[in-house]
């Protein structure tokens, strides 16, 4: 079955059955999505929603994607074409249209191993390609010093997807502490092999440069306002983004320098006790004096001023 990334490939590329017929249409005004269509004496249940786009103000029209149970993606026009004056307001009189059908073969795009990672992030996206193609990078630098037994830590200086790219293919999670993140918004990744020095890799400036027309679409799609082919076209430039990241040597993508770094002791607390303002149990070890009453960090953090984000 397509993913809706798939679909929107599919349709960026014209991979398309043209079918632009009028169809009866349920439509459910609670949900504000099509039910159930009916095409040339067949039933179709929509399963589920991939998007509905705004495509044109004037007259107002909106397109919709749906999945129907059978598996296939379906693009349904809404077509308001004539306004009716009632009651001193402007209804709209409609009609549906069955556009097209997405075609269901998908050219292999990335490797199966990619491809796992994408499933258990849920999609594939360029900071995740960034995650995958700077964690092989490090395994295959420090081969050597991890064939003696040492295991492997990581730090990264952000929270996207390259996490779990990072914890997939490293097997450093944050649930196993081997990974410390820190939200510094930056592709900078630093992997421990041995306790003195790390192997840190670093986003070389300007390999990845800002593409004017993907942030403008990306600013649509952020605000509800771009149409199923600009929708479709911002997927297409991701994945050149995305192939561009995979295609590209590792030592372009990535500064490599080795350095000394510290890491937290590994002593595992697991004494709870209950903190003295919202009584919730809490390691003992995040515990905090304030005004002689031991108190958790959230609560805490409501008694100070709220902090600006940046
Ligand atoms: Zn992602
Ligand atoms: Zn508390």
């Amino acid at each position: 079955m397509l993913t809706r990334e798939a679909v929107l490939r599919q349709i960026d590329a014209d991979r398309v059955i043209p079918i632009q017929e009028l169809v009866g249409v349920l439509y459910d005004h609670r949900l504000r999505m099509p039910l159930r269509f009916c095409h040339r004496g067949r039933e179709y249940d929509v399963v589920e929603l991939l998007g509905a786009f705004r495509e044109s103000t004037s007259p107002p029209s909106m397109l919709y994607l749906v999945r129907v149970r059978e598996g296939s993606v379906f693009a349904l026009y809404l077509d308001l074409t004539e306004p009716v004056a009632l009651g001193g307001q402007t209804f709209w009189r409609g009609q549906w249209v069955l556009h097209f059908q997405v075609e269901e073969e998908e050219p292999m795009l990335v490797d199966i191993r990619l491809k796992q990672i994408a499933d258990f992030h849920g999609h594939l996206c360029p900071d995740l390609a960034l995650g995958y193609r700077v964690s092989q990078y490090a395994l295959e630098r420090l081969t050597i010093a991890l064939m003696s037994g040492t295991l492997l830590r990581v730090v990264a200086e952000n929270t996207t997807s390259a996490i779990d790219a990072i914890q997939y293919i490293t097997g450093c999670t944050l649930g196993n502490r081997r990974l410390l993140v820190r939200d510094w918004g930056k592709h900078v990744y630093t992997f421990l092999s041995g306790e003195a020095e790390g192997l840190r890799l670093s986003l070389r400036p300007g390999v990845l440069p800002e593409n004017p027309e993907m942030a403008e679409l990306e600013r649509k799609i952020q605000a509800g306002q771009a149409t199923l082919l600009e929708t479709a076209r911002y997927q297409t430039l991701l994945d050149q983004r995305i192939t561009f990241i995979l295609d590209t040597p590792a030592e372009t993508l990535f500064a490599a320098r080795y350095l000394p770094v510290g890491w937290p002791s590994d002593s595992v607390a697991t004494g709870l006790a209950c903190c003295e303002i919202c009584g919730e149990p809490v390691l003992e070890t995040h515990l905090l004096l304030q005004n002689s009453r031991r108190c958790c960090l959230a609560c805490l953090s409501d008694t100070l001023p709220a902090r600006a984000l940046i």
